[in-house]
C-alpha cells in the first residue's frame, strides 16, 4: 500500500493494513510539512533463522512501531523517534512493514532445540 505523502490528512487517521502475515495497526498524521508520525502495533509471525543451527522458524510479531517519515533528507537528529527517510514522496507500507521485520530478523534468536542445549550445557559446568 503507498499513500502520498501530501495526501496523509492533519489529524489522526486510522490505519489498518495486512503485509504478508503481519498486520499494522494504528494511527497516522502529518505533523508538518515533510513529517508524518505513525503510531501502530505491528502484530503477525515472521520467519526468523536461529542464530546457532540456521533452522528457520516462526516467531510472533508484537512490536509498537513509532514512527517518524520525513519527506526527503531528515535534517533534525535529535529526534526521539526513528525516523525513516522517504523517497518520491510516497510512503510505502509494505516497505516499513519489511524495514520492521527485518529488523526482528536481525535480533538474535535461538531456536527451542539449541536454547534446550544451550541450558543443558550450562548445567554441566
Ligand atoms: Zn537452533
Amino acid at each position: 500500500m503507498k499513500i502520498e505523502f501530501r495526501k496523509v490528512p492533519q489529524i489522526e487517521k486510522e490505519l489498518e493494513y495486512i503485509s504478508n502475515s503481519v498486520k499494522i495497526e494504528g494511527t497516522f498524521c502529518r505533523i508538518s510539512q515533510s513529517l508524518v508520525k505513525i503510531d501502530a502495533v505491528l502484530k503477525g509471525s515472521t520467519e526468523i533463522d536461529c542464530c546457532r543451527c540456521g533452522k528457520t522458524e516462526e516467531i510472533e510479531v508484537d512490536e509498537e512501531l513509532h514512527i517518524l517519515l520525513s519527506d526527503g533528507i531528515y535534517k533534525n537528529d535529535e529526534s526521539e523517534f526513528l525516523v525513516i527517510e522517504v523517497e518520491n514522496n510516497l510512503i510505502d507500507f509494505d516497505e516499513i512493514i519489511q524495514s520492521e521485520l527485518n529488523s526482528i530478523k536481525s535480533d538474535y534468536h535461538m531456536c527451542d532445540d539449541c536454547a534446550q542445549l544451550g541450558d543443558n550445557f550450562e548445567k554441566e559446568f
